[in-house]
């Protein structure tokens, strides 16, 4: 075969080998190329199969390091200490880990071709506010603790797939990051895949996302999202000597319960949260401020758009019947501000993308069936920019996201390891080392 010769010219290192131009290495350029021969052929390789075959005898230390990483608190903006615990075992899993200017943990995996990136992340950091009780109880296949599956069940199938691929030896044709990326939840904005496509923008090709457990989706659709915070402020004063001054919880009750009237559309499908409602100092002062922070999210940006202007008027409604009503306006005014506190752009991943076929060969593989999905996750940031990306559950199942009755069982986790292990290799495509 003349494939030998140019892999040598090409990789210029004796002993490695491509599968060539006809193997992963095509398909992952190739969108058409059929499922079951991508499947079939990535699957050939031996060295796929032994870090196929790596996670069934590893699965206790998959969930041990799950479990000791959920105890190390990490809610957003304050992922330091988690990052480096998975840098150490990024490192010890043979590749080359660092800590990037945002945060983020960032392993190479160096491919033979080294212009072209493909990204695996798990986000590192949790909903839950500093002083949460993190500790994992295990009982069997089940642990419970707030952040054990989201994102713990992602963060332990990055490190699982990192060491997969190091017991076999396998070296991919692109170069993969293993990311443990920081603020994905809530205000963090998705500020950490924001900067790891900043950073390697002209190079990546594709990102796979592991958030959450399951096996049952696959997020290719980058659902489109607000959050805004409304703040009202007044002069404040005495329950009883300065009644009747007007009041900025009033206002704010008085726009909330005109914005949750606004009508939204069953499609396309918008939805809006008031998730946070605070202010005050005592129940007998009248409050100098008070505040909301809504999330709003729209398969439209045109939606999201009407319901940012809606929640503007509203506050602005409430604050002038709150002045209307008040009975004594020589007291001070109230004054009103709504601010954007993050936007999540929408994006989605077309239909005939070569990381859904390797999706899809994997879920043929693992005998697994996936629905499509749209939802808000770090895929958006990629997908916003025309990068290929998915989110795909973690393999196990999972419940009670984002609160702490949180729960994660690791039974048939594997078949969620080999998926996205085939996922990620077959758009990274692998170099085979030739046998001696
Ligand atoms: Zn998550």
């Amino acid at each position: 075969m003349n494939g030998k010769r140019r892999c040598k010219v090409a990789v210029k290192r004796a002993l490695v080998c491509v599968i060539l131009l006809s193997m992963p290495v095509r398909s992952a350029a190739s969108p058409h190329a059929s499922r079951q021969a991508r499947g079939s052929r990535l699957t050939d390789s031996a060295r796929v199969r032994a870090a196929l075959d790596w996670f069934t005898p590893n699965i206790s230390w998959v969930n041990d390091q799950q479990a000791r990483l959920t105890e190390i608190p990490a809610p957003s903006f304050q992922e330091e200490q988690r990052a480096d615990a998975v840098k150490v075992l990024l490192a010890e899993a043979g590749l080359t880990a660092q800590i990037d200017k945002a945060g983020n943990v960032i392993g190479e995996l160096r491919g033979v071709n080294e212009k072209e990136i493909v990204v695996i992340a798990a986000h590192l950091d949790t909903v839950f506010p500093p002083g949460t009780d993190v500790t994992v109880r295990r009982d069997g296949s089940r642990m419970d603790a707030p952040g054990i599956s989201d994102n713990g069940s992602g963060v332990a199938a990055l490190l699982a797939l990192a060491r997969a691929l190091q017991f076999a030896h396998l070296k991919p044709q692109r170069t993969i990051l293993f990311a443990g990326d920081v603020g994905e939840e809530g205000e963090g904005n998705l500020r950490g895949m924001r900067a790891i496509v900043d950073t390697y923008r002209g190079k990546l090709k594709a990102v796979v996302v592991l958030d959450g457990s399951g096996t049952d989706h696959v997020t290719t659709k980058a659902l489109a999202s607000r959050r805004l915070e409304a703040l009202i402020t007044g002069p404040g004063g005495h329950s009883w000597s300065d009644f009747g001054m007007p009041n900025p919880i009033n206002a704010l009750v008085r726009g909330a319960v005109r914005f949750i009237n606004t009508k939204v559309p069953p499609t396309p499908r918008t939805t809006f949260n008031i998730g946070q409602i605070e202010g005050g100092t005592s129940v007998n002062s009248v409050p100098h401020e008070a505040r909301l922070k809504v999330d709003i999210r729209s398969e439209s940006e045109g939606e999201l758009t009407r319901l940012e202007s809606a929640l503007r008027e509203c506050v602005s409604a409430g604050v002038r019947d709150e002045m209307d009503s008040a009975r004594d306006r020589s007291k001070g005014k109230l004054e009103w501000k709504v601010e954007l506190l993050g936007s999540r752009p929408g994006g989605e991943l077309v239909a005939d993308s070569a990381l859904l076929a390797a999706l899809r060969a994997a879920d043929e593989y693992v005998g697994n069936q996936s629905r499509i999905e749209r939802s808000s996750t770090d895929a958006n940031i990629p997908l916003s920019v025309g990068i290929e990306a998915i989110s795909i559950g973690a393999g196990g199942n999972g419940g009670g996201a984002h609160s702490l009755q949180e729960w994660y069982d690791s039974t048939g986790r594997e078949a969620g390891l080999k998926r996205a292990l085939l996922t990620i290799l077959g758009v990274s495509g692998v170099a085979e080392e030739k046998s001696r």
